[in-house]
């Protein structure tokens, strides 16, 4: 008989296929085809890299088996096969014992790997999975409202109505939108990740609704369907994914947003939370854009009372002035950040362009050594804490 062994798998229900996991594998034990996302169990060594950049948390799939599934039968998983009844190899001489490590290895793929990402110690506990592309829920669009000024920025503020199903999200989660019609195969299109823009009891307080902040792609099928939208409208959705960029609900807790664009999305759902929770922490925020006019949420984030958010909105391409980044308004700040680092209250969301997480992370190595830290350590330490967070695209 052979030695059960643990396999790490992807949930094909559930990943979008964006590949991340594939781009992230150091050692190349991940591949796709046309189907199926898959990991070469003879390559995977459990290093855990693509277990935190995974957007949906597909690739937390964990199943101990005695052959472990091949490529080809991988390739073709409609849905993932349940836990196998393992035979336990009695432990020598004690008949009817379970040998120990057999039984570990089925709790560790029960559970789950867990990766490097943490959620806040005082987080509410998210749903996730609900509705994948075979079972999507039905929402119908209560409004789709234009955001920006800027005439070749358009994002848009898209409010969807579950009705009666079930559909609980937090700050930070996201959900998944199938565009209609069929691929070039004939193939329902996979769903198109977005972040919820709405907080935890709705759009409007006790109403359960959710709104998403898209921004017109030229040539993007999802994100023109949904700006194209109209109201009365049925949208297909998957979700709600996310189980680690979530909010504390310690009310005393500070909070250092940094985002770019529709990167805002979730900060928007933060900042809605803080004030209806009336949270005594305070948050600061540096929010990057090209321009006032395509700056979303622009006029109602000036309505926000200082002592719920700082803000700190920094542009890009206005006439005659010096571009300014997210990061060059940091280090202009540093006395700000250093003291908001320097606080174990403190916990720290990156949203929007991947391009800035070089930038951020210069600027916050130049303020940790002026506080004698070094920034590395701090932010790991964060992390393990569950008070850093990254959601880059
Ligand atoms: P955008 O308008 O293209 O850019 C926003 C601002 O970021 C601009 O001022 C831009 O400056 C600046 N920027 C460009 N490169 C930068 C860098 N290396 N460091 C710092 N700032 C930089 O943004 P957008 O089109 O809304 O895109 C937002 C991004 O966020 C998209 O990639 C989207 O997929 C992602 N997103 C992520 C999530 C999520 O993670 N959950 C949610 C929503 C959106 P320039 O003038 O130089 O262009």
């Amino acid at each position: 008989m052979n030695k059960p062994v643990k396999q790490h798998l992807i949930d094909p229900e559930i990943c979008i296929r964006c590949y991340t996991c594939e781009m992230t594998c150091p050692i190349g034990a991940i591949e796709h085809d046309d189907n199926n996302v898959v990991v070469n169990a003879d390559v995977c060594n459990f290093c855990m890299d693509c277990i935190p950049v995974c957007p949906t948390g597909s690739i937390d799939e964990w199943r101990v088996v005695d052959t472990p599934y091949t490529l080809e039968e991988q390739y073709g998983f409609e849905e993932l096969p349940e836990q196998q009844d393992i035979e336990a190899a009695p432990v020598a001489g004690e008949e009817g014992e379970v040998d120990d490590s057999i039984a570990a290895l089925l709790a560790e793929a029960h559970q789950g790997a867990g990766g490097k990402a943490r959620a806040p110690v005082s987080a509410s506990k998210p749903q996730i999975n609900m509705y994948n592309l075979g079972k999507p829920a039905k929402m119908t669009v209560q409004g789709n409202y234009r955001l920006t000024d800027d005439p070749d920025h358009d994002v848009r503020h898209i409010i969807l109505d579950p009705g009666a199903l079930p559909f609980p999200v937090l700050e930070g989660q996201s959900i998944g939108i199938i565009p209609p019609g069929k691929d070039a195969e004939g193939k329902a299109h996979l769903p198109r990740l977005y972040s919820v823009s709405s907080p935890r009891d709705g759009e409007r307080a006790g109403y359960h609704n959710i709104s998403l902040t898209v921004k017109r792609e030229q040539k993007g099928m999802a994100s023109n369907y949904l700006c194209d939208l109209e109201k009365g409208a049925s949208v297909n959705v998957t979700g709600p994914f996310g189980a680690t960029f979530l909010m504390p609900n310690a009310t005393d807790a500070r909070l250092l947003l940094i985002c770019t664009g529709t990167g805002s999305a979730p900060m928007r759902a933060f900042t809605m939370q803080r004030q209806r929770a009336d949270a005594t922490g305070g948050m600061t925020m540096f929010f990057g854009a090209r321009t006032p006019e395509s700056l979303p949420y622009f006029g109602p984030l000036k309505k926000v009372p200082k002592k719920y958010l700082r803000q700190h909105l920094v542009f890009s391409r206005i006439d005659e002035a010096k571009k300014e980044y997210v990061q060059d308004r940091i280090v202009a700040h540093e006395d700000e950040v250093a003291e908001m680092l320097g606080d174990e209250r403190t916990h720290i969301y990156i949203c929007g362009l991947r391009g800035m997480e070089e930038g951020v992370e210069k600027a916050m190595t130049s303020i940790a050594e002026s506080m004698g830290l070094q920034w590395v350590n701090l932010r790991d330490s964060m992390r393990e804490d569950g008070r850093y967070h990254v959601e880059t695209y």
